[in-house]
């Protein structure tokens, strides 16, 4: 069993331990000491990092007889080693970790809403909560947290015996069930854990939450301590500052600011769609009346940048009005590199099968579609080939009328 410094003096980040024993492991080796200050991950909480001589330690994790195992990146020889605790990691780790006691008392305190899940991770720390919170709530709950940041509440590892123990206002049962070890956070929290912790609430430094929603049937709440709140604040500022400035608003109004814009796009979109559609009718009238004249009602044509949905609404209302026609349609992508190409008759021609007169076309742009006896249409890369393609549908077309 390896001795824990990280519970018994977790202010001690660096000290001798020895190396008893080193065995290979795909990421290098994996080690056990006779003591370790390294947190291994559990409890929501990730694990230290750091280095036992010259190795890196990449990950720490107990196995099920309470020993704690180091990963290394290399082999670590037998013996006396200096082991330390990467300090900004172990601080950041404490901070989320503490907050998180803070916040969950303040929130059972303030509306009863227990905690039922925690989640750590290297972007922010959430708890999930067994019930709806207002919004209101919830920022009661943050400043009754910072409140208890700035009263410096003494943070205590308390190990009561059995009549002790059932003594404390516990906020949640122990997951063990021998030498339990309970954090006191004045007189607001007591919780079984085996988490790092500061000596008082003024270590977590500030709580902040960056997120709620609900979940399940309760709520998820995102929050941040300490330096990770006020580096996120510090880079929310600078975006705020930006957007500020592109927008010519003040960051107090910039909520209403975006809001306006969106509803302004949304307008000359809807604007935009209108006009297009009435173009559309004033070109497909163009194409009725110029099949009307083609000869035997059959019209080819390259159209400059249309999309082929534009293509198939000219050619379904051209046909309409002349239900004889054959129609041919083409037009090149805006940046000249794909053709497509589109190929409809009218409903007067029903032994005219279409994808007849389609097939060699398409075949020459090398490139792909399909359709009924109707209409076929698709794209292809040869989009220099686009005249060459149009000579074979209509060498098709006469073959087939
Ligand atoms: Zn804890």
């Amino acid at each position: 069993m390896t001795r824990l410094i990280y519970l018994e003096t977790p202010e001690l980040l660096e000290c001798e331990v020895q190396v008893l024993s080193c065995e290979p492991h795909p990421e290098g080796a994996v080690l056990s000491l006779d003591q370790t200050p390294f947190y291994p991950e559990g409890g929501g909480q990730p694990s230290d990092t750091g280095y036992i001589g010259s190795a890196a330690v990449t990950m720490v994790m107990t196995n099920g007889e309470k020993e704690v195992l180091h990963i290394v990146d290399r082999p670590v020889p037998l013996g006396t080693q200096v082991a330390r605790v990467d300090r900004d990691r172990r601080l950041d780790h404490t901070q989320q970790h503490a907050a998180q006691h803070l916040l969950s008392a303040c929130l059972l305190e303030l509306c009863n809403a227990k905690t039922i899940g925690f989640h750590m991770s290297e972007a922010y720390t959430s708890i999930d909560l067994d019930q709806k919170i207002e919004k209101a709530m919830l920022e009661r709950a943050v400043l009754m947290a910072n409140e208890a940041v700035r009263e410096a509440l003494p943070i205590e590892a308390l190990y009561p015996d059995e009549a002790a123990l059932q003594a404390l206002p516990l906020r949640k049962r122990p997951k063990v069930e021998d030498n339990i070890r309970v954090i006191k956070i004045g007189d607001l929290d007591y919780s079984p854990c085996g988490g790092t912790h500061p000596g008082s609430t003024a270590g977590i430094g500030c709580v902040i939450v960056t997120r709620s929603e609900n979940y399940k049937a309760g709520t998820r709440i995102e929050f941040l301590a300490g330096e990770r709140a006020i580096r996120d604040t510090l880079n929310k500022n600078a975006d705020l500052t930006v957007l500020s400035q592109t927008l010519a608003t003040p960051v107090s109004e910039i909520v209403a600011g975006v809001e306006k814009l969106l509803n302004s796009q949304a307008r000359l979109e809807k604007e935009l769609r209108l006009a297009k559609t009435a173009l559309l009718d004033f070109e497909a009238q163009g194409l009725a009346d110029a099949l009307n004249k083609a000869e035997r009602n059959q019209l080819i044509r390259i159209l400059e940048a249309k999309e082929m949905g534009e293509l198939r609404v000219l050619a379904a209302s051209a046909l309409k009005s002349v239900p004889s026609g054959v129609l041919i349609l083409a037009s090149k992508s805006s940046d000249g590199a794909q053709a497509q190409l589109l190929c409809a008759r009218g409903e007067a021609l029903g032994q005219l099968d279409i994808r007849e007169v389609f097939k060699p076309a398409i075949a020459v742009l090398e490139g792909r579609g399909g359709g009924n006896a109707t209409t076929a249409q698709g794209g292809g890369p040869k989009a220099e080939k686009l005249a060459e393609a149009l000579a074979a549908a209509e060498e098709a077309l006469q073959v087939l009328i």
